[in-house]
């Protein structure tokens, strides 16, 4: 080994789902299958090119003033980022400070090891109880933060917002980060509850229920002196995060409520058709609230039905991790989409 080696910052990286250039049904990595809200194609065919000379507003106020007025709080309580695994980097490097471990379930997002480790921050992760679900007591304990996502991925189960808010108020001395990506596809968020705890920051982002994975925009609410802390952060390490055509499509997309609410609806009411589809081909699956279905087959394998799924140019996620490898991950795609995928299925089991 050369003597360098010992002084670089190695770590494991976080393995994305696969993006394929041919054409091929795409249901492995959450995005949505609408096009964004009208006004960002609109405000992209007007774009003045003319302004990419300048560096962008370090602030990104245009879009902090349209999310602070979406969700009713003070600008001061919104942060914003190149989508919310920036944001999530951002607040693993601010709040996470402390040499007792910071907690997150077994099952869970893969990033959150990942930012862990590159950040040298000890970490534990309590079981998912057998079904799945969080089991609240196991974050009693002392710790240096909490991190999950609800719904969490790529569980798909959606923990009620009193069982979130005893985390919280268990855990009033450290800070604890709730990962809300796919909540609008599934029921309150803990939003709510910034002004009632102050040790609360929430993560959202416009790749999932917004269509817009490819702008990479990411948010965090909090109390003004959270947020405070960590555009701090940001400013120590890049103050234009944020670029330009980004900020201006941002602000388009959030200013189509009704776009954004119908999208949902359509997605929701796909989602719980594709459950009564699965159910007929003898699938199992936990209760989805989110835009993607967590499923399992008694009698196939998950990695070769992941595999024949993909040699038909239909793209799923399989995780080979303990306790969920005879599962896939199935996005919720368009009808069309998925009726495609349920005729290769059903014509592969035979039913
Ligand atoms: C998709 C996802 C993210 C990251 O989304 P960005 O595209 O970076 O905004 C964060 N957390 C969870 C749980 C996700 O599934």
């Amino acid at each position: 080994m050369k003597e360098y080696e010992k002084n670089i910052r190695k770590v494991e990286p976080y393995v994305p789902g696969e993006q394929p250039r041919e054409k091929v049904i795409k249901l492995n990595t959450n995005e949505n299958p609408y096009p964004p809200a009208p006004g960002v194609r609109a405000a992209l065919k007007e774009m003045d090119t003319d302004m990419l000379r300048l560096y962008p507003d370090p602030t990104a106020d245009v879009l902090v003033k349209a999310l602070a007025d979406f969700y009713q709080v003070d600008s001061s309580q919104v942060f914003v980022g190149v989508g919310s695994d920036d944001v999530l980097s951002m607040c693993f490097l601010t709040f996470f400070n402390s040499r007792k471990p910071v907690l997150f379930p077994d099952i869970t997002y893969s990033f959150y090891k990942v930012w862990a480790e590159l950040y040298r921050i000890p970490y534990e992760c309590p079981k998912l109880d057998k079904d799945f679900r969080l089991v609240k007591e196991d974050y009693y304990k002392e710790n240096g933060g909490v991190i999950f996502p609800n719904p969490n991925a790529p569980t798909a189960l959606y923990e009620e917002l009193f069982v979130v808010e005893d985390i919280i108020a268990h855990n009033r001395d450290v800070i604890v980060i709730i990962d809300e990506a796919y909540v609008d596809f599934a029921g309150a968020s803990a939003i709510e509850l910034i002004n009632k705890y102050d040790n609360l920051i929430v993560v959202k982002t416009f790749s999932k229920a917004r269509s817009m994975a490819g702008m990479r925009i990411g948010y965090a609410l909090g109390s003004p002196a959270l947020i405070r802390y960590l555009n701090d952060a940001k400013y120590s390490f890049n103050s234009y995060t944020m670029n330009q055509i980004s900020l201006i499509c941002g602000v388009e997309a959030v200013k189509d409520k009704e776009y954004f609410e119908e999208n949902i609806r359509k997605i929701i009411d796909t989602r719980e058709w594709a459950k009564g589809e699965l159910k007929d081909l003898g699938f199992q699956f936990t209760d989805s609230k989110a835009n993607f279905i967590f499923a399992t087959h008694p009698e196939y394998d998950a990695c070769e039905l992941f595999e024949s799924m993909k040699a038909e140019g239909i793209y799923v996620r399989f995780f080979k991790s303990p306790r969920i490898e005879q599962y896939i991950r199935i996005t919720v795609g368009t009808r069309e989409d998925m009726q495609t995928m349920f005729a290769f299925l059903r014509k592969y089991m035979k039913k």
